[in-house]
C-alpha cells in the first residue's frame, strides 16, 4: 500500500530503501568527519545513528516478511480450497 499525501505514489519499501541509503551516507560522513576532527560528539552520534539505521533495516525486513507471508497465504488458501469450502465462502 502506498501513502500519497499529495506526493507521487512511492511504496513503503522504496521509501525505506531511500531512508536506509541516505542514513548510510550520513553515518559514513559523520564517522569520517568525526575521526578526522577527533570530535567525540560526532563519533558518539554516529554510533547512535547506527541504532537508528538498524531499526530502518528491521522495518524493511519486516515489510518483506509481511509481503512474503501474504503471498504464501494467498497461495496456500488457493491450493487447499475444496469445493465445499469455496462453496461456503461464496
Ligand atoms: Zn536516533
Amino acid at each position: 500500500m502506498a501513502f500519497t499525501c499529495g506526493m507521487p505514489s512511492i511504496s513503503v519499501q522504496v521509501r525505506l530503501l531511500l531512508v536506509i541509503a541516505i542514513s548510510t551516507c550520513f553515518l559514513i560522513t559523520e564517522l569520517a568527519v568525526g575521526f578526522k576532527t577527533h570530535s567525540l560528539a560526532l563519533i558518539a552520534d554516529a554510533f547512535h545513528y547506527t541504532g537508528d539505521l538498524l531499526s530502518f533495516v528491521i522495518a524493511y525486513l519486516a515489510q518483506k516478511v509481511q509481503q512474503l507471508s501474504s503471498h504464501i497465504s494467498s497461495l496456500s488458501s488457493y491450493a487447499s480450497s475444496s469445493p465445499l469450502s469455496s462453496y461456503s465462502a461464496s
